[in-house]
């Protein structure tokens, strides 16, 4: 693999390698002394043009445990507000020496269009409403950790899915990987092209809950959001907002997520999210798999095969 930039494109074998990879991760994550010689000498870089807190943190978590260089451009203080093109920039990155660009975009296609144009591995960190396959990848690892295999699992994402690239890469990841995926929601906030998705469609949460296993709350996407789409935030609350009690339409130990940051007392109440009174809500959870992910995902792409290290280490030598 020379990318990832969706998991549309992502084979189901290389996905079941980046799941094991993160994993076997998971295990450092959790040491006191969190550090690890693999990415020893690479550079990877941060282009986020969009906000970020969990992603943009967590690659750079992961990049330094596997000793790799962290560097974030910051955007606003970079040559972009003085008009530079993305092509520029990007190139200018990989002329600077970085092994992998990560990028986070508001335009679908972003990461692809830096690939076109770049001879270092691109990892898309989230293009628009495209895809977001590093989102996609922990969420799998953690419905895995509490469910075991992901083959026949019932997996139900509420709310905004016109606007999220996090359904849209847990629909293909999970229907790979063999479960099947029921999007619930208003129609205002279904992506236009669901007929050609692999999902089943429900606009009453009562029924697109039922059994479900595992229960994917996404965050109203109002900044991308057009005029009218929903009468009111109360009434979105009180139709699709996971609370205890809409909650018991899933399966009593259905799991709960969210890729984050949360509208509390909008798409979920605090109890759900917190998983107070027996709720299993593995919401942090899966902002310290994220760091696991993005560790396999930054080993797969940049790690020197050790023959070539030992080539150089002879070369100099
Ligand atoms: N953090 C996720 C994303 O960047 C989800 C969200 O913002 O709602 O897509």
């Amino acid at each position: 693999m020379m990318n990832l930039l969706t998991l549309r494109e992502t084979s189901s074998d290389q996905i079941h390698y980046l799941l094991d990879t993160a994993l076997s991760f998971v295990e450092i994550i959790n040491r006191p002394v969190k550090k690890v010689p693999n990415l020893r000498g690479r550079v990877m870089v941060t282009l986020f043009y969009e906000n970020s807190t969990r992603t943009r943190t967590s690659f750079e978590v992961a990049a330094k445990i596997m000793s790799a260089e962290a560097i974030n451009v910051a955007i606003a203080q970079s040559s972009v507000s003085k008009g530079e093109s993305l092509k520029d920039t990007l190139r200018t990155i990989q002329a600077l020496k970085a092994d992998c660009i990560v990028i986070r975009h508001s335009s679908s296609g972003t990461a692809q269009f830096a690939a076109d144009h770049l001879q270092i591995p691109v990892i898309n960190a989230g293009d628009g409403r495209h895809e977001h396959p590093t989102q996609g990848l922990l969420d799998m690892l953690t419905i895995q950790k509490h469910k075991g295999d992901l083959r026949g699992l019932k997996v139900a994402v509420v709310g905004d899915v016109a606007h999220s690239r996090v359904a849209r890469s847990n629909i293909w990841g999970l229907t790979k990987m063999g479960a099947s995926v029921t999007l619930v929601g208003p129609s205002t906030l279904m992506p236009h092209d669901v007929s050609e998705l692999p999902v089943t469609l429900s606009t009453s949460l009562k029924q697109g809950l039922e059994g479900a296993d595992v229960v994917n709350v996404l965050r109203l996407q109002t900044e991308r959001q057009e005029r009218g789409l929903l009468p009111s935030l109360r009434e979105y609350s009180k139709l699709y907002g996971i609370n205890s009690r809409t909650l018991r339409y899933a399966k009593p130990d259905a799991l709960v997520l969210h890729p984050g940051p949360m509208n509390r007392g909008v798409e979920i109440t605090a109890d759900v999210a917190d998983g107070l009174n027996g709720i299993h809500s593995a919401i942090e959870e899966q902002v310290s798999h994220g760091i696991a992910v993005r560790m396999a995902a930054l080993y797969m792409l940049m790690s020197v095969p050790s023959s070539s290290v030992a080539q150089q280490m002879g070369d100099r030598i």
